[in-house]
Protein backbone atom coordinates (compact mmCIF):
# COMPACT_ATOMS: atom_id res chain seq x y z
CA UNK A 1 0.00 0.00 0.00
CA UNK A 2 2.78 2.25 0.98
CA UNK A 3 4.37 1.90 -2.24
CA UNK A 4 1.22 2.44 -3.78
CA UNK A 5 0.69 5.89 -2.42
CA UNK A 6 3.55 7.17 -2.69
CA UNK A 7 4.44 6.19 -6.68
CA UNK A 8 1.76 7.92 -7.73
CA UNK A 9 2.49 11.12 -5.94
CA UNK A 10 6.22 11.00 -7.22
CA UNK A 11 5.17 10.88 -10.79
CA UNK A 12 2.11 13.81 -10.36
CA UNK A 13 5.06 15.88 -8.68
CA UNK A 14 7.57 15.66 -11.36
CA UNK A 15 4.87 15.64 -14.15
CA UNK A 16 4.03 19.06 -12.63
CA UNK A 17 7.60 20.19 -12.33
CA UNK A 18 7.72 19.51 -16.12
CA UNK A 19 4.66 21.17 -16.99
CA UNK A 20 6.41 24.15 -15.06
CA UNK A 21 9.54 23.95 -16.23
CA UNK A 22 7.92 23.63 -20.00
CA UNK A 23 5.48 25.98 -19.80
CA UNK A 24 8.47 28.94 -17.88
CA UNK A 25 10.61 27.92 -21.35
CA UNK A 26 7.64 28.66 -23.26
CA UNK A 27 7.31 31.59 -21.58
CA UNK A 28 11.11 32.22 -21.58
CA UNK A 29 11.46 31.67 -25.57
CA UNK A 30 8.49 33.52 -26.28
CA UNK A 31 9.77 36.80 -24.10
CA UNK A 32 13.10 36.24 -25.91
CA UNK A 33 11.24 36.50 -28.98
CA UNK A 34 9.67 39.28 -28.05
CA UNK A 35 12.82 40.85 -27.48
CA UNK A 36 14.31 40.10 -30.58
CA UNK A 37 11.38 40.95 -32.25
CA UNK A 38 11.24 44.12 -31.25
CA UNK A 39 15.14 44.91 -30.80
CA UNK A 40 15.35 43.96 -34.40
CA UNK A 41 12.49 46.64 -35.61
CA UNK A 42 13.93 49.30 -33.18
CA UNK A 43 17.71 48.80 -34.98
CA UNK A 44 15.84 48.39 -38.51
CA UNK A 45 13.88 51.54 -37.62
CA UNK A 46 17.19 53.33 -36.70
CA UNK A 47 18.80 51.80 -39.70
CA UNK A 48 16.13 53.54 -41.88
CA UNK A 49 16.37 56.96 -40.09
CA UNK A 50 20.13 57.21 -40.26
CA UNK A 51 19.86 56.56 -44.07
CA UNK A 52 17.45 58.80 -43.87
CA UNK A 53 19.24 61.30 -42.43
CA UNK A 54 22.72 60.80 -44.71
CA UNK A 55 20.49 61.23 -48.00
CA UNK A 56 19.00 64.71 -46.57
CA UNK A 57 22.54 65.69 -45.48
CA UNK A 58 24.45 64.36 -48.60
CA UNK A 59 21.61 66.16 -50.56
CA UNK A 60 22.03 69.56 -48.85
CA UNK A 61 25.98 68.76 -49.40
CA UNK A 62 25.30 68.37 -52.98
CA UNK A 63 22.97 71.71 -53.02
CA UNK A 64 25.41 73.31 -51.09
CA UNK A 65 28.20 72.51 -53.24
CA UNK A 66 26.56 73.28 -56.77
CA UNK A 67 25.71 76.53 -55.07
CA UNK A 68 28.86 77.15 -54.72
CA UNK A 69 30.20 76.26 -57.08
CA UNK A 70 27.94 77.96 -59.40
CA UNK A 71 29.52 81.35 -58.68
CA UNK A 72 33.35 80.25 -58.69
CA UNK A 73 34.91 82.80 -60.84
CA UNK A 74 35.20 81.19 -64.76
CA UNK A 75 38.25 79.15 -65.49
CA UNK A 76 39.54 79.85 -68.93
CA UNK A 77 37.69 76.89 -70.32
CA UNK A 78 34.07 78.18 -69.40
CA UNK A 79 35.10 82.03 -70.90
CA UNK A 80 36.69 80.39 -74.08
CA UNK A 81 33.28 78.88 -74.73
CA UNK A 82 31.49 82.26 -74.12
CA UNK A 83 33.84 84.03 -76.26
CA UNK A 84 33.19 81.24 -79.17
CA UNK A 85 29.35 81.11 -78.53
CA UNK A 86 28.94 81.86 -82.55
CA UNK A 87 31.25 79.49 -83.99
CA UNK A 88 28.79 76.97 -82.56
CA UNK A 89 27.84 75.09 -85.57
CA UNK A 90 26.04 71.43 -83.89
CA UNK A 91 21.91 72.92 -83.35
CA UNK A 92 20.13 76.05 -84.12
CA UNK A 93 20.39 77.70 -80.62
CA UNK A 94 19.07 81.50 -79.87
CA UNK A 95 19.90 83.45 -76.70
CA UNK A 96 17.70 86.30 -75.58
CA UNK A 97 19.05 89.15 -74.44
CA UNK A 98 17.61 92.15 -72.45
CA UNK A 99 19.90 95.04 -71.16
CA UNK A 100 19.45 98.31 -69.12
CA UNK A 101 17.02 96.70 -66.88
CA UNK A 102 15.07 95.90 -65.00
CA UNK A 103 12.01 98.01 -65.13
CA UNK A 104 8.24 97.82 -63.79
CA UNK A 105 7.11 99.42 -67.12
CA UNK A 106 8.43 96.68 -69.27
CA UNK A 107 10.28 93.49 -67.52
CA UNK A 108 7.53 92.26 -65.88
CA UNK A 109 5.17 91.65 -69.06
CA UNK A 110 8.13 90.18 -70.66
CA UNK A 111 8.42 87.48 -67.77
CA UNK A 112 5.25 86.68 -68.23
CA UNK A 113 5.15 86.09 -71.80
CA UNK A 114 8.79 84.14 -71.09
CA UNK A 115 6.87 81.82 -68.87
CA UNK A 116 4.12 81.79 -71.13
CA UNK A 117 6.37 80.45 -74.11
CA UNK A 118 8.41 78.53 -71.49
CA UNK A 119 11.78 80.30 -72.89
CA UNK A 120 14.26 81.24 -70.63
CA UNK A 121 16.94 84.34 -71.27
CA UNK A 122 19.66 86.33 -70.14
CA UNK A 123 19.25 90.22 -68.62
CA UNK A 124 21.99 91.68 -68.66
CA UNK A 125 20.99 94.24 -65.76
CA UNK A 126 22.16 97.71 -64.52
CA UNK A 127 23.13 98.03 -61.03
CA UNK A 128 21.09 101.51 -60.46
CA UNK A 129 18.24 99.73 -62.12
CA UNK A 130 18.50 96.87 -59.46
CA UNK A 131 18.90 99.41 -56.93
CA UNK A 132 15.05 100.57 -57.58
CA UNK A 133 13.68 97.30 -58.79
CA UNK A 134 15.54 94.60 -56.32
CA UNK A 135 12.13 92.23 -56.56
CA UNK A 136 12.45 92.18 -60.32
CA UNK A 137 15.87 90.97 -60.69
CA UNK A 138 15.17 88.54 -57.99
CA UNK A 139 11.95 87.39 -59.98
CA UNK A 140 14.21 86.76 -63.10
CA UNK A 141 16.52 84.77 -61.45
CA UNK A 142 13.64 82.59 -59.29
CA UNK A 143 12.30 81.97 -63.01
CA UNK A 144 15.74 80.42 -64.45
CA UNK A 145 17.12 83.39 -65.97
CA UNK A 146 20.48 84.14 -66.18
CA UNK A 147 21.53 87.43 -64.31
CA UNK A 148 24.46 88.89 -66.30
CA UNK A 149 26.17 92.25 -65.22
CA UNK A 150 26.00 95.51 -67.50
CA UNK A 151 27.38 97.49 -64.78
CA UNK A 152 26.45 100.82 -62.51
CA UNK A 153 25.91 103.40 -64.22
CA UNK A 154 26.07 103.23 -68.33
CA UNK A 155 27.59 106.47 -68.32
CA UNK A 156 30.24 106.23 -70.72
CA UNK A 157 33.01 108.83 -69.18
CA UNK A 158 32.61 107.28 -65.91
CA UNK A 159 32.93 103.36 -66.62
CA UNK A 160 35.45 103.91 -69.37
CA UNK A 161 37.92 106.52 -67.34
CA UNK A 162 40.10 103.36 -66.79
CA UNK A 163 39.84 99.30 -66.90
CA UNK A 164 40.35 99.75 -63.04
CA UNK A 165 36.88 101.65 -63.28
CA UNK A 166 35.55 98.37 -65.74
CA UNK A 167 35.97 96.29 -62.94
CA UNK A 168 35.03 98.94 -60.08
CA UNK A 169 31.32 99.21 -62.22
CA UNK A 170 30.98 95.53 -62.28
CA UNK A 171 31.73 94.96 -58.99
CA UNK A 172 29.22 97.60 -57.52
CA UNK A 173 26.48 96.22 -59.61
CA UNK A 174 27.55 92.90 -58.78
CA UNK A 175 27.18 93.54 -55.18
CA UNK A 176 23.69 95.24 -55.58
CA UNK A 177 22.36 91.84 -57.12
CA UNK A 178 23.58 89.55 -54.89
CA UNK A 179 21.84 92.17 -52.18
CA UNK A 180 18.30 92.39 -54.20
CA UNK A 181 18.45 87.98 -54.72
CA UNK A 182 19.89 87.46 -51.07
CA UNK A 183 23.04 85.34 -52.34
CA UNK A 184 25.94 86.83 -50.36
CA UNK A 185 28.34 84.94 -52.83
CA UNK A 186 26.66 85.51 -56.15
CA UNK A 187 28.59 86.34 -59.13
CA UNK A 188 27.23 87.66 -62.12
CA UNK A 189 30.12 86.03 -64.26
CA UNK A 190 29.35 87.55 -67.65
CA UNK A 191 29.64 91.27 -68.40
CA UNK A 192 27.89 92.90 -71.31
CA UNK A 193 30.05 96.21 -72.22
CA UNK A 194 27.47 99.19 -72.85
CA UNK A 195 27.47 100.42 -76.02
CA UNK A 196 29.52 97.32 -77.10
CA UNK A 197 33.19 95.62 -76.17
CA UNK A 198 34.61 97.56 -79.32
CA UNK A 199 34.95 100.08 -81.32
CA UNK A 200 34.05 103.80 -80.31
CA UNK A 201 36.21 106.15 -78.97
CA UNK A 202 37.12 103.66 -76.00
CA UNK A 203 38.14 100.99 -77.91
CA UNK A 204 41.64 100.90 -76.66
CA UNK A 205 40.92 100.59 -73.14
CA UNK A 206 37.90 97.80 -73.44
CA UNK A 207 40.78 95.58 -74.70
CA UNK A 208 42.42 95.93 -71.75
CA UNK A 209 39.07 95.65 -69.73
CA UNK A 210 38.30 92.80 -71.41
CA UNK A 211 41.87 91.10 -70.26
CA UNK A 212 41.46 92.58 -66.59
CA UNK A 213 37.88 90.99 -66.67
CA UNK A 214 39.09 87.58 -67.76
CA UNK A 215 42.24 87.75 -65.07
CA UNK A 216 39.10 88.08 -62.55
CA UNK A 217 37.40 85.01 -64.24
CA UNK A 218 34.80 87.13 -66.09
CA UNK A 219 33.56 86.54 -69.34
CA UNK A 220 32.40 89.68 -71.36
CA UNK A 221 29.44 88.92 -74.24
CA UNK A 222 28.32 91.48 -77.49
CA UNK A 223 25.85 90.16 -79.84
CA UNK A 224 25.40 88.94 -83.75
CA UNK A 225 21.93 89.76 -83.79
CA UNK A 226 19.96 92.96 -83.19
CA UNK A 227 17.23 94.79 -82.85
CA UNK A 228 17.72 98.49 -82.97
CA UNK A 229 15.08 98.56 -80.46
CA UNK A 230 17.13 101.49 -78.50
CA UNK A 231 18.23 103.79 -81.52
CA UNK A 232 16.50 106.29 -82.81
CA UNK A 233 12.51 106.46 -82.62
CA UNK A 234 12.11 102.59 -83.19
CA UNK A 235 8.41 101.33 -84.99
CA UNK A 236 7.65 97.70 -84.58
CA UNK A 237 8.27 97.75 -88.44
CA UNK A 238 11.73 98.71 -88.40
CA UNK A 239 12.37 96.56 -85.01
CA UNK A 240 11.00 93.53 -87.27
CA UNK A 241 12.63 94.54 -90.19
CA UNK A 242 16.30 94.64 -88.35
CA UNK A 243 15.26 91.47 -86.44
CA UNK A 244 14.79 89.75 -90.01
CA UNK A 245 18.23 90.96 -91.32
CA UNK A 246 20.21 89.78 -88.54
CA UNK A 247 19.40 87.09 -87.58
CA UNK A 248 18.99 85.63 -91.26
CA UNK A 249 21.86 82.26 -91.70
CA UNK A 250 22.53 82.47 -88.29
CA UNK A 251 23.28 78.75 -86.35
CA UNK A 252 24.32 80.41 -82.66
CA UNK A 253 22.65 84.06 -82.89
CA UNK A 254 22.95 85.94 -79.77
CA UNK A 255 20.01 88.76 -80.25
CA UNK A 256 20.26 92.29 -78.35
CA UNK A 257 17.68 93.64 -76.64
CA UNK A 258 16.38 95.96 -74.53
CA UNK A 259 13.62 96.34 -71.28
CA UNK A 260 14.30 99.60 -69.84
CA UNK A 261 11.34 101.30 -68.86
CA UNK A 262 10.13 103.12 -72.85
CA UNK A 263 10.84 99.53 -74.48
CA UNK A 264 7.21 98.62 -74.62
CA UNK A 265 7.90 98.25 -78.48
CA UNK A 266 10.24 95.31 -78.29
CA UNK A 267 7.82 93.33 -75.40
CA UNK A 268 5.21 93.74 -78.32
CA UNK A 269 7.29 92.57 -80.99
CA UNK A 270 8.72 89.75 -78.76
CA UNK A 271 6.10 86.86 -79.85
CA UNK A 272 6.54 87.33 -83.48
CA UNK A 273 10.53 86.58 -82.46
CA UNK A 274 9.78 84.07 -80.45
CA UNK A 275 7.70 82.21 -82.63
CA UNK A 276 10.20 82.90 -85.70
CA UNK A 277 12.79 81.05 -83.77
CA UNK A 278 10.20 77.73 -83.21
CA UNK A 279 9.40 77.95 -86.60
CA UNK A 280 12.63 77.17 -87.35
CA UNK A 281 14.00 74.92 -85.06
CA UNK A 282 15.93 77.11 -82.66
CA UNK A 283 16.28 76.14 -79.17
CA UNK A 284 16.55 78.66 -76.73
CA UNK A 285 19.36 78.57 -74.20
CA UNK A 286 21.17 80.84 -71.08
CA UNK A 287 24.63 81.59 -70.09
CA UNK A 288 24.36 78.68 -67.96
CA UNK A 289 24.00 76.61 -70.92
CA UNK A 290 27.29 77.68 -72.40
CA UNK A 291 29.43 77.50 -69.06
CA UNK A 292 27.88 74.22 -68.14
CA UNK A 293 26.78 75.49 -64.83
CA UNK A 294 23.44 74.74 -63.37
ZN1 LIG B 1 23.07 99.29 -72.34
Amino acid sequence: MYDLIIRPRKINKMKVSLVILIFVLIILIIMTSIKVVTMYKVSKGVNEYNLWVNKINEEQAIKEEQEKNRFLPLNEEEINSINSIYKHQDNKRVFLTFDDGPSKTVTPYILDLLKQENVKATFFVLGTKVEANPDLVKREYEEGHFIGNHGYSHKYRDIYSSTQAVLDEYNKANNIIATALGIPNYNSLVFRFPGGSSGGPYHDLKQEAKQTLKENGIASLDWNALTNDAIGSPTKEKIMETFYNTVQDKTSIVLLMHDASDKILTYECLPEMIKYFKDNGYEFKTMYDVIGRE
